[in-house]
């Protein structure tokens, strides 16, 4: 009865589509059967359920709510306010947070927020009491120039990206490496682990403002009771950046000291990775950050996307299932049978392995650059990513690195047998591609040549896996 709902439902929006736009009714049908055809393995992307797809095509979209809860600068927003309080709610008790803000409509956006309303909250409340004034339209233009330069001094220590760290971590072409004094940590150059002491160190010389932990291509856990106990010896505020993990810490998988919620002052979050949401942000805050997160809107915010923060709350409902936290152990289980299936298969891995969703695959060793890699398992029908390792010899473009993610291919049911042969099949592409030349003849970083025969024999292995755990399976299109 689902299946046939949600075909028909599907199949007929698209007849309405294509009555005015036929070129994009198409293009999505095409995404749907690309999106079946390929072995994705980006670590950020995932398949989110019917469910939360849909939410988000309804009118909940022409909905202007610029303000918070109640107190909107709108009218007519009581049902925005309803989706809103729904998923707020969903992610408080989800994640055991004091209070939950999900109108970001990105995991950038949420981290810039956060940013600001740290600064908010440390420096700007401080000054504004310092300076004896209660409403900032009463500061003369004088004042105005005070308070900027101190907003704009501080210090902020983030994982630098070649570590696994994000762009919004400080790096400095971001406007978060921009708007603060910015310092980075990197892990330990022999195993590629998070390095504490060193890491404390830096902390204790930098005296940041704020110490941000979360990665995007780190492929092991954090220890946040240490995170937390460097941000206090240093009075800095914890922020953590969960985006990548966030699936992992709903599923009850990273608990205890790797579950950040009970250490940091503010997590943000998208919720479109491992989470298996609609595109978006949220933050976690403590009651003490609460307000000044509160004033996203219109601090850094615009109107908020209502029909996204309604998917965020059916996906928030889904991942409170035990069948959430069924997929959630058994994303981090086939990162690590990939892990060693690429180990047994003599490839080498940054950090020997790993414990969360990610497998970073240093492709030097079969003499490729992680371009040239990236390009040849795309021939072969194997999506990923190029990404950099630790001090990387090929720079942020060229790279040396493939970073791989389990979420998605195990929404669709592959477990360690598939992920065994994904190993393989990756094994396989690599080691009969080679670095080509650029046209004088020269060696290039981006050219390969990619060995006769091999894309068929991956794309004919892969679509074999793929037929048997198919993506939407009850979704025929008409
Ligand atoms: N934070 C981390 C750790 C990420 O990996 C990403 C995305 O890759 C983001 C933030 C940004 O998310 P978005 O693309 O939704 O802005």
């Amino acid at each position: 009865m689902t299946d046939s709902l949600i075909s028909s439902a599907y199949s007929q929006a698209l007849e309405v589509i294509a009555s005015v736009e036929p070129r994009i009714a198409d293009a999505t049908r095409k995404e749907l059967a690309d999106q079946r055809a390929s072995l994705k393995l980006i670590a950020s992307e995932n398949y989110a359920s019917p469910a939360v797809l849909m939410t988000m095509g309804t009118w909940f979209s022409d909905k202007y709510a610029e303000g918070t809860i109640g107190h909107r600068f709108y009218a007519g927003c009581q049902n925005v306010d309803t989706v809103e309080s729904i998923a707020a709610e969903h992610a408080r008790e989800l994640f055991g947070a004091e209070y939950a803000y999900v109108q970001p409509h990105s995991g950038i956006d949420a981290n810039l927020t956060a940013y600001w309303s740290i600064l908010a909250h440390r420096v700007e409340g401080p000054w504004l009491s310092d300076a004896g004034v209660k409403n900032m339209n009463d500061l003369s233009e004088a004042d105005w120039e005070k308070l900027r330069a101190s907003l704009g001094n501080q210090r902020l220590l983030g994982m630098s990206l070649d570590a696994g760290g994000h762009l919004t971590h400080g790096f400095r072409p971001n406007i978060s490496g921009k708007m603060f004094h910015q310092n980075q940590y990197g892990t330990d150059p022999e195993t590629g682990l998070l390095d504490y002491d060193a890491l404390r160190a830096k902390a204790k010389e930098f005296k940041p403002l704020i110490l941000v932990a979360g990665y995007s291509a780190y492929p092991r856990r954090i220890n946040f009771a240490t995170m937390r106990e460097i941000a206090d010896e240093v009075g800095a505020t914890l922020m953590v950046d969960m985006a990548h993990f966030a699936g992992l810490v709903a599923g009850k998988v990273f608990t205890g000291e790797e579950n950040p919620v009970p250490y940091a002052h503010v997590v943000t979050s998208t919720s479109h990775k491992s989470l298996r949401g609609p595109r978006g942000g949220f933050i976690l805050a403590t009651e003490e950050y609460a307000p000044s997160v509160d004033r996203g809107c219109p601090m850094v915010l615009g109107g908020p996307l209502s029909h996204v923060m309604a998917a965020k709350a059916v996906a928030f409902a889904e991942a409170r299932t035990p069948e959430f936290q069924g997929y959630a152990q058994q994303v981090a289980d086939n990162a690590k049978s990939l892990a060693e299936g690429f180990l047994t298969r003599g490839a080498k891995l940054v950090t020997g392995g790993t414990d969360n969703h990610i497998v970073l695959l240093d492709v030097s060793s079969f003499g490729l650059t992680g371009r040239q890699a990236e390009s040849a398992l795309l021939d072969a029908g194997v999506v990923t990513n190029r990404n950099s390792v630790p001090s990387d010899p090929n720079g942020a473009w060229y790279t040396s690195g493939i970073r791989f993610g389990t979420p998605a291919l195990t929404s669709r049911g592959f477990g360690h047998d598939e992920f065994d042969t994904v190993a393989d099949l990756v094994v396989d592409v690599l080691s009969n591609t080679e670095a080509g030349t650029n046209k004088a003849g020269a060696p290039s970083k981006a050219t390969y040549v990619l060995g006769d025969g091999v894309a068929d024999r991956v794309t004919k292995q892969s679509a074999e896996m793929l037929d048997k755990h198919p993506l939407y399976p009850g979704l025929v299109l008409s």
